[in-house]
């Protein structure tokens, strides 16, 4: 039997910089590291791809994804939904690869409630004005919708206390390193590694 891969949840408020610090790790070499894509009902950015960056759906369709429980979670963000496909997320941990999501706060307690052996990382920022600053630089919203989302991550660093680790966002490199660090840790954890002998053991006879 293959050995289950981990299912790491990395969250934290909007701005914080999870999709690059996510692209970065992802542009290192973990060959048994799989992305989760996420469907969303959101307008596509521009160089956005169906089926890499994410599942574009109409909300009829993810609506039926809700009705049909084909999602581990899902959050209404923004007026828009976001959600993670359930069936991909078991198949990948079934076949002993390391799952990754990158979803926001009210999405990741979901996931705690229903797989609490994940493995649970906000991403913080440095402080609140760099929070600020990073959401308006990154250009691609409106002021009324800045204004919504530093609102919400005000709200979000509260959840904080939720998870498993903290990692602040000071540069992308030591948030990578410091995620990098919290896998590695994991799978040396005395009950997987106990886990995988004492099945060892059985299988040899
Ligand atoms: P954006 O519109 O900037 O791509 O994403 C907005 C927020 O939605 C980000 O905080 C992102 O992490 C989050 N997000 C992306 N995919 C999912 C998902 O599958 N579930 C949840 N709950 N949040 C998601």
């Amino acid at each position: 039997m293959t050995k289950r891969g981990l299912l790491i949840v990395l969250s934290g408020p909007s701005g914080v910089g999870k999709g690059t610090v996510r692209a970065a790790i992802f542009k290192r070499d973990h060959p048994n590291f799989i992305y989760s894509i996420s469907a969303t009902t959101r307008q596509k950015r521009h160089g956005e791809v169906d089926g890499v960056d994410y599942f574009f759906k109409s909300r009829e369709e993810f609506e039926a994804m809700i009705d049909a429980d084909k999602l581990l979670e899902y959050a209404e963000y923004v007026g828009n939904y976001y959600g993670t496909p359930l069936d991909c997320v078991e198949e990948m941990l079934s076949k002993g690869n390391d799952v990754f999501l990158e979803i926001e706060v009210q999405g990741a307690l979901q996931v705690k409630e229903r797989m609490p052996e994940g493995i649970f990382i906000f991403l913080t920022p440095p402080d609140l004005t760099e929070l600020h600053s990073r959401i308006v630089h990154r250009g691609t919203d409106q002021k009324e919708i800045i204004e919504k989302r530093m609102l919400k991550a005000r709200q979000e660093l509260k959840l904080m206390t939720y998870y498993d680790y903290a990692v602040v966002n000071d540069t992308v490199e030591n948030a990578v390193k410091a995620i990098e660090a919290i896998i590695k840790s994991e799978h040396l954890r005395v009950n997987r590694v106990m886990s995988e002998l004492i099945k060892g053991e059985f299988e040899s006879k």
